[in-house]
């Protein structure tokens, strides 16, 4: 038996993972990410996938993220049919982002195309909701740590990855004539010790490895998120401002309720109100009480009651466009958390479009942000941003909290790396940019004495041959 990986996507890159396996004549796919950010990586979306998506005889997630999940319409549209399989939290996750996603699309092109600043003659979206409804009817979904077969000689494992709802670590077992061999993708690893999700489960043994390097050069403290949001908000507050947070509606949403909450519980900022402009939250919000098994938000019992904090009274949820419209004109102190949190799309462009004018307001960013996204640009300090092809202004406040990230810091990375009893035969560093992928390599050289591979784009392995 005869094993190669193909590297798709998030090599390199932070976006569009896809890690194409071959085992003799089988092929998995093991995540299907659309790509982010810079447009020489979104044009990449538009390219022909160097494999006919009906050759490829199963797909799986490791979570529902679009840079992990967001291709999955276009596969399945050019021919895909077989199973997708990922875990309870991830399919509901998918249904309602992959619907959003395909509902962006149309809209952006349909926006484009009447604003006419597309260079295109008719603008198309990538995918439509139409599009993302087929993908669901192919998700089969199994549980956390309980083994299954994928393909005759293939076994799977999801393991919990903390990071976002549902997220999992893969683990492939596959069992040749003589040996047996373990592959594991470490998918997006969450941090450890956070307030709402759980730690990502240690692992001990892998064959290969595909490690995530995301924030591989940093370390992002997590002791003071309260502290820094406080001073940020209590701060626009004097100025009689309003704080715009651009926010994944998946997952930073919930943190930030969850830390809003405890401040204006705490006394530490002024019980103003917190405007959350995202149907999509509102979704993702009850996911949390269905699976609620899967992270650590407690119903809390208050005045013989039983309130989540999800319905705590100064938490408003933004249903209608009649509501989220209203708060452009709005001038009393308050926060307003949109999506999406690169600021690359969604409703929170509207609040960006009447917010970066004014000096008094604030645009918070609480999340990492890609090269070439409008969210980048902001923080980096550019003075005109474009948005519904207008340039506006940037003259409110800028600033960044950090330490609400979903995702592992270097430190985090190495802690769980370090779990492995003896180094994997290869360990490819993945989802990470370039200069991270290396400097992340190097400190594994250092504190581990790993062997390391950083693989580009497109790139083929033989892992291994006559299992
Ligand atoms: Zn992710």
């Amino acid at each position: 038996m005869d094993v190669k990986i193909r590297f798709l996507g998030a090599a390199k890159s932070v976006t569009g993972s896809k890690y194409l396996l071959q085992i003799d004549d089988k092929k998995i796919l093991v995540d299907c990410g659309m790509f982010q950010g810079q447009k020489e990586l979104r044009l990449r979306n538009w390219d022909k996938l160097p494999i006919d998506p009906q050759q490829i005889d199963v797909v799986v997630i490791t979570h529902a993220h679009i840079d992990h999940t967001g291709y999955l319409p276009r596969l399945v549209k050019d021919g895909y049919s077989g199973k997708i399989i990922c875990t309870a939290a991830t399919e509901d996750l998918m249904q309602i982002m992959l619907l959003d996603a395909g509902k962006l699309q149309e809209e952006e092109a349909l926006f484009a195309a009447r604003k006419g600043y597309s260079k295109h003659e008719n603008p198309k979206p990538l995918f439509t909701m139409d599009d993302a409804r087929l993908v669901m009817q192919l998700v089969e979904s199994h549980s956390f740590n309980s083994e299954f077969n994928l393909l005759p000689n293939v076994s799977a494992k999801f393991h919990i990855a903390g990071h976002i709802l549902g997220a999992a670590i893969v683990e492939l077992k596959i069992t040749g004539k003589e040996q047996q061999k373990k592959i594991v993708f470490s998918g997006d690893l969450g941090r450890y010790d956070d307030p709402i999700m759980f730690d990502p489960t240690a692992l001990n043994e892998a064959d290969v490895l595909l490690t995530e390097s995301t924030y591989g050069d940093r370390l992002n403290p997590m002791t003071n998120v309260e502290g820094q949001l406080a001073a940020i908000i209590n701060e626009t507050y004097a100025n009689e401002g309003i704080v715009v947070i651009p926010a994944f509606a998946v997952g930073r949403t919930q943190s930030l309720i969850y830390y809003l909450h405890r401040l204006i519980e705490s006394k530490k900022i002024p019980s103003l109100p917190i405007y959350v402009d995202s149907p999509m939250a509102i979704s993702v919000t009850n996911l949390y009480e269905k699976h609620g098994g899967q992270h650590k938000i407690k119903v809390a019992e208050t005045r013989h009651e039983l309130i989540s904090i999800f319905d705590a009274p100064n938490i408003h949820f933004c249903n209608t466009n009649e509501s989220s419209k209203a708060l452009n004109t709005m001038k009393k102190p308050a926060v307003i958390v949109s999506a999406s949190g690169m600021a690359t799309g969604g409703r929170v462009l509207h609040h960006l479009y009447h917010r970066l004018r004014n000096e008094n307001d604030t645009v918070l960013f609480a999340g990492y942000q890609a090269e070439g996204s409008r969210g980048r640009d902001i923080l980096e300090g550019e003075k005109n941003i474009k948005i519904f092809g207008e340039d506006v202004p940037v003259r409110c406040k800028v600033r960044e909290v950090h330490g609400l990230s979903a995702h592992a810091d270097q430190s985090e990375l190495l802690r769980w790396l370090s779990n492995f009893k003896k180094a994997p035969k290869t360990t490819f560093i993945v989802h990470g940019e370039e200069a991270t992928a290396i400097a992340f390599s190097k400190i594994i050289q250092q504190k581990l004495n790993w062997s390391t591979t950083i693989p580009e784009y497109l790139q083929s392995v033989e892992l291994f041959s006559g299992i």
